[in-house]
């Protein structure tokens, strides 16, 4: 891949390896899936930090409002001015440039939940999540309520880590599984749905109009961009 990082322009990157194998079993990956999963979470910029997830969520945030150029100057661009932004969780290494932006409003769990957000309807611009909605009970109230809180016109900009080769399954009939760390099992981190390739599907069913798919380093970086 020659692309240079979305986030700061760098161009030198290193490899880390992130799955283990006790979650490659469970999610049951293949040796291919688990190469680019490995590089959506680990191929990351030596200059910012930022892995192939966070670049391509800042590739769908900018191309979804016309803007040509890297990330951290988008942030203090007269474009990005005018936005009211809620990000929820922390969005990878997206999340100090974000908190630049000055309609930034952040909220992390448990003291916001995505199935029940409390700010009245058509009150952003912008919702950006990155790998949350696989540990949302109930993914599609989530993204609906995503949907409720944006303006007409507005965008859910998010990631989820995706298995383009088979369809999404909900966890919640088999074994545990967590993300975060082998060792570092937090209740937040259980995944309830392992998301394929009808992922597109769920923002449409969630009420909005409209789906863009984003990639970088395809099938490792894959963001969503969904329309109200
Ligand atoms: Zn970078």
């Amino acid at each position: 891949m020659n692309q240079n990082c979305t986030v700061c322009g760098g161009t030198e990157f290193r490899n880390d390896k992130v799955l283990w194998s006790k979650l490659s079993q469970e999610w049951e990956l293949n040796e291919h899936e688990i190469d680019y999963i490995d590089r959506q979470q680990g191929r990351c910029c030596t200059g910012c930090g930022s892995n192939l997830r966070s670049q391509v969520l800042a590739l769908a945030i900018m191309k979804s409002v016309g803007y040509l150029g890297v990330f951290e100057e988008f942030v203090s661009s007269p474009a990005a001015g005018g936005l009211s932004v809620f990000e929820i969780n922390e969005a990878g290494s997206l999340h100090p440039f974000l908190n630049r932006m000055p309609g930034h409003h952040f909220g992390s769990y448990p003291w916001y939940d995505m199935m029940r957000l409390d700010f009245p309807p058509c009150h952003f611009d912008l919702v950006i999540h990155s790998d949350t909605l696989e540990h949302v009970d109930d993914p599609l109230r989530g993204l609906e309520e995503c949907c409720r809180v944006l303006k007409h016109g507005g965008l859910c900009t998010y990631t989820v880590p995706v298995i383009v080769g088979r369809m999404t399954r909900g966890r919640d009939r088999l074994a545990p599984s967590y993300h975060g760390t082998p060792d570092g099992v937090k209740k937040d981190y259980l995944v309830h749905t392992e998301f394929g390739s009808d992922a597109w599907t769920l923002p449409i069913r969630a009420g909005f109009k409209s789906v863009a798919i984003h990639v970088l380093d395809y099938p490792s970086g894959i963001a969503f961009a969904a329309l109200k």
